[in-house]
């Protein structure tokens, strides 16, 4: 008899790999909000942003099977796709920001922009949130304290802006970012960049008070340092106000890294500047990326970006974002597990809570309790006790509604536990 699939797995991939819940789920397969299991029951997926546009999208399936079918080209020859693509990219940002490079994950975009800022400013240092995730490679995981505890030493972690300190948020953070610029100083470093996933999503998700980066930016700037916006995450319109997270905080970055939902799942990102920087970079280093920016990855990514304006997504978002969170905060009213309910668009967080404080571990109970009651999340933030609620951006109305209902059904089940 053949082992079962998760003793195979484990065989195979090795330990770093993790499966999420108690039970772990065996897709087969998706569409639009829904994911299927090996026994044909549907699950609700409330976690994947990757999927943006909808798992198994038409569009996008067939522009990438027609475009396989003609011709799939690096980016060493004259091609129209991604010259096309690129030039509808940069038509959705800032005129400042007028170059595009192509890489196939966020890590390597992030890799990317940090080799950028240090060739442009002529400096090191790198200033991040105490905990960021940006991504895999050797020298972006070590700027990533989710991590891991040993940082780079040309790396700062600072805190992350705390929403409960309303208008204060944006100085106090401010003040951590300027302490870090110190400190580097102190060992003859300076900026190359503060680093910021724009909702924080490692951090506890935490998409307010708008505005909370702007004197954060201005401290790094001062110094000589660029602001970097890793819209891996809160890009392509999921935070409902715009396409861009920092859009919402009223700025222009210096460089802009994107990456997941670009592709609908196909792997595709990039680093979105100005041609002054990328001049600084390419004057030096020859940039060549096998897959990045591909003709099939060009095609992927612009049905990606025709979904989001012929569907208006980004309105959607918006409002199925709202009504989502007033549910979710109804919730927290009749329950005591709930705490905070904190988002923007389709990006919530929702704080567990148990024995007077944050709990993972009441977290990771509702988590498998919801994927038992047939809906998909996870949790994340520096205790993992933040519900991470994040699904694909063509989820409605009645699918915000069943989230609720079933989180309500789970929640009173938990707490009848414990109160037997
Ligand atoms: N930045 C952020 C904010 C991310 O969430 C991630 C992925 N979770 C990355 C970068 C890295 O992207 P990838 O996994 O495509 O390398």
């Amino acid at each position: 008899m053949t082992d079962a699939l998760d003793v195979r797995r484990r065989r195979v991939l090795g330990e770093s790999y993790r499966l999420f819940y108690r039970d772990p789920v065996h897709l087969v397969r998706g569409e639009g909000v829904w994911l299927y299991d090996a026994s044909g029951r549907r699950y609700l997926d409330a976690y994947n942003n990757v999927p943006s546009v909808g798992h198994g999208n038409p569009r996008v399936a067939a522009a990438m099977a027609e475009q396989a079918r003609r011709l799939n080209a690096h980016t060493r020859y004259l091609s129209d796709e991604i010259v096309d693509y690129g030039e509808r990219l940069l038509g959705l940002f800032d005129d400042s920001l007028d170059r595009a490079v192509f890489a196939c994950t966020g890590s390597e975009a992030n890799d990317l922009a940090y080799r950028m800022a240090r060739e442009f400013t002529g400096a090191a240092g790198a200033i991040v949130t105490a905990n960021a995730y940006h991504g895999v490679t050797g020298e972006i995981a070590a700027l990533s304290p989710s991590l891991t505890s040993e940082l780079a030493p040309t790396a700062r972690a600072v805190p992350a802006p705390d929403p409960r300190l309303g208008a204060q948020a944006g100085p106090r953070f401010a003040a951590g970012v300027r302490a870090a610029v110190d400190d580097l100083a102190r060992h003859g470093l300076r900026p190359a960049m503060l680093i910021v996933d724009t909702v924080m999503s490692s951090d506890g998700i935490i998409p307010d008070p708008v505005g909370m980066l702007a004197d954060a930016v201005r401290v790094v700037r001062d110094a000589g340092g660029l602001y970097v916006a890793d819209e891996v995450q809160a890009g392509f319109g999921r935070l409902g106000d715009g396409l861009w997270g920092f859009d919402r905080h009223g700025l222009v970055p210096d460089v802009v890294t994107l990456g997941k939902p670009m592709g609908n799942g196909y792997p595709l990102a990039g680093v979105v500047t100005r041609s002054e920087i990328t001049s600084a970079f390419g004057g030096r280093y020859r940039y060549f990326n096998t897959f990045g920016g591909s003709s099939v990855a060009a095609a992927v990514g612009s049905a990606v970006l025709s979904e989001i304006a012929d569907r208006d997504l980004v309105a959607s978002c918006r409002e199925v974002g709202a009504r989502l969170r007033d549910g979710l905060e109804e919730l927290a009213a009749r329950h005591d597990l709930i705490g905070d309910v904190r988002g923007a668009g389709l990006f919530v967080g929702v704080d567990v809570e148990a024995g007077g404080g944050p709990s993972g571990a009441a977290a990771q109970a509702v988590v498998d309790g919801l994927r038992d009651a047939g809906v998909l999340v996870s949790a994340t933030g520096p205790a993992s006790a933040t519900l991470k609620i994040r699904p694909p951006l063509v989820f409605g109305t009645e699918h915000a509604d069943l989230l609720v209902e079933t989180l309500d059904t789970v929640l009173a089940g938990m707490t009848e536990r414990t109160a037997d």
